[in-house]
């Protein structure tokens, strides 16, 4: 049957049973499973008994099925409903039926453990023993929101681990009569089927071929249901009073079908029953009327795990509060590092500063006699310049030469100035890529610049090595040792003594060191030689080496002192990481 032929039967049937009641005429809806035909063999007893206690009212039967029965309720074109426990459930979500009385069969011996479901499989199949054996098989079933021909199987399947919504097995619908379901699994189209329980057992007992060779999969005990089944047990089915009924109509219905003999075949009415259960099938399916649970709604899901979400609130919260705390002292230890670090290099500038003034201090003397040098040079020369001009001995020869010493003495004179007031000067810390034998040289002109008689002197340099380094505060260290070195020296006969500047690779270090044979020191005082204030100079300040280990520490190197291997005598140096080296260096290093 095409759908459009197959909804206009519907229509029709729909309007037929849509027709306006007679005056206390009350209409009896009733799922008819198996047919129309079968309603009035298997309800009419009902009827009848009702007509005989309430003989004002005129009791009518219409058979329905799902969608008709609920069409029927829903436009009150019927009073009461005779329904599967599945179908009532939605009956009373959407159209407010409620029970008001439960069927007692006789297969059952409670009417809240009367139905439930039996999976038959042919008995050759041996390989299918449990419901969890049924993975990727054909079922056939009535229709997917059939209760009895599907839902309560789906649920235990569901509860044997096989995902029935994203086809762990594959359902045959094929609606009814059910005997079509046995057929189907007799010639193989399906592996298994799904029937209500005691259908088996009916046809068993007509001798009907259908129910040959079969078997019933996940069999349950029987003592509450005495058929075969392969499910739980629900509620028996509900005859139930829809809300534009009268009370008093429904409580004299209620009272006449409590009150009803039990049929021939052992059928009778009790008091409504629970069926929580099926409320609890639907829901864990999110099938009838909980399909709503399938969508998602940030109310529901907040409703269901406020109690997770408050947490997760509360954590998130607090992990806000933490990470801006943690930024807050952050900053503040930063803002107090750079105050710190800048205090630190201020205070490091001005020992620096103090330590150059204190050398220069100490020098003070040596350096007046050296600018007197130059000075009495040029007195002497402008003073025999003159002594020839007054003699009338004008030669311009020798006038010219007396001139060009002037202006090379003054030179000199300017050039120490000018260093001096270099090295003095108060300055931040500047580093540059330098040559280290270019260091060499600028100390040792430095140096010997302060000097009247400076000692004998060798220089061992490390051409092609580079270090990246302030150049005056490398000077500055390399005077100081040149400095002490020579003190070391005082002592020794001047024709005995002895003074060496080199640098060396080590490693990727560069180390350059004053090497004197002076007076040396013991391994006592050695160890304390870089620290402030240690001296055995009587005019000492003992501040000259500690200063010297600051600067050479901040550029990534540190001091040593050891005494000299040639035997009298200390050599003391340091070492600074290298930044470029020639091959030549490589060459010249040891
Ligand atoms: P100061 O020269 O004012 O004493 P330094 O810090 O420059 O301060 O030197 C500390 C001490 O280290 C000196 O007093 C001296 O005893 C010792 N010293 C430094 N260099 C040498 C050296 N080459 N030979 C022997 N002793 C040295």
């Amino acid at each position: 049957m095409s759908v459009g032929s197959y909804l206009r039967r519907l229509l029709l049937f729909n309007c037929l049973w849509l027709a306006p009641a007679q005056a206390d005429e009350l209409r009896i809806g009733v799922l008819a499973p198996f047919g129309d035909e079968a309603v009035p063999a298997d309800w009419g007893y009902v009827r009848d008994a009702l007509a005989r206690e309430l003989p004002q009212h005129h009791f009518i039967l219409r058979p329905y099925d799902i969608s008709g029965l609920h069409a029927a309720a829903a436009a009150a074109a019927i009073d009461f409903v005779l329904t599967s426990s599945g179908d009532y459930v939605a009956l009373e979500f959407d159209d407010r039926a409620s029970r008001i009385a439960t069927l007692e069969s006789p297969q059952a011996s409670a009417p809240t453990a009367a139905i439930a479901s039996t999976v038959v499989v042919l008995d050759v199949r041996q390989d299918l023993q449990r419901l969890a054996d049924l993975r990727g098989q054909r079922i056939a079933a009535t229709a997917p929101q059939a209760f009895g021909g599907w839902l309560i199987v789906a649920r235990e399947l569901l509860h044997a681990g096989l995902d029935v919504g994203h086809g762990d097995v594959q359902p045959l619908w094929l609606g009814f009569p059910m005997s079509g379901i046995l057929a189907a699994v007799q010639q193989g189209r399906a592996d298994a089927g799904v029937i209500r329980a005691c259908l088996l057992e009916d046809l068993i007992a007509r001798h009907d071929p259908l129910a040959r060779g079969l078997r019933v999969l996940a069999a349950q005990p029987t003592e509450q249901l005495h058929c075969a089944h392969s499910t739980p047990l629900y509620p028996d089915w509900p005859f139930a009073v829809l809300p534009h009924v009268p009370h008093a109509v429904a409580k004299q219905v209620a009272t006449a079908l409590l009150s009803m003999p039990r049929s021939p075949e052992g059928y009778a009415w009790t008091v409504p029953t629970d069926y929580q259960s099926v409320h609890a099938l639907y829901r864990e399916l999110r099938s009838g009327p909980y399909a709503y649970l399938r969508e998602w709604r940030f109310e529901d899901f907040a409703r269901r795990y406020w109690g997770w979400l408050l947490a997760a609130f509360v954590a998130l919260l607090g992990l806000i509060v933490h990470a801006v705390r943690v930024e807050y002292l952050v900053q503040q230890r930063t803002q107090a590092l750079r105050e710190a670090a800048s205090r630190a290099r201020s205070a490091r500038e001005q020992l620096d500063h103090l330590g150059r003034l204190g050398l220069l201090g100490e020098m003070a003397g040596t350096l007046a006699h050296e600018l007197n040098q130059p000075l009495a040079a040029i007195a002497n020369f402008a003073r025999g310049m003159i002594r020839r001009i007054d003699a009338g001995r004008l030669a311009p020869q020798p006038l010219r030469e007396g001139a060009e010493e002037i202006a090379e003495q003054a030179e000199r004179a300017a050039d120490i100035i000018r260093r001096i007031r270099l090295f003095a000067r108060k300055r931040a810390s500047e580093r540059q890529p330098l040559a280290v034998d270019d260091l060499l040289d600028d100390a040792l002109h430095l140096f010997t610049g302060m000097l009247v008689e400076p000692p004998p002197l060798t220089r061992q340099g490390l051409p092609g090595a580079v270090v990246c380094a302030d150049r005056l505060q490398l000077q500055q260290v390399l005077v100081n040792l040149l400095k002490n070195a020579l003190d070391a020296l005082q002592t020794i006969p001047s024709t005995e003594r002895m003074m060496a500047l080199r640098a060396r690779r080590v490693g990727d270090d560069v180390c350059i060191e004053v090497r004197d044979d002076g007076c040396g020191l013991d391994a006592a005082s050695r160890e304390h030689l870089f620290e402030p204030f240690f001296t055995t100079k009587s005019d000492g300040v003992g501040l000259g080496l500690s200063l010297c280990k600051t600067l050479i520490e901040a550029h990534g190197g540190h001091m040593y002192a050891l005494p000299n291997p040639a035997g009298r005598g200390l050599v003391v140096g340091f070492t600074l990481p290298l930044m470029e080296i020639a091959d030549a260096a490589e060459r010249s290093s040891d």
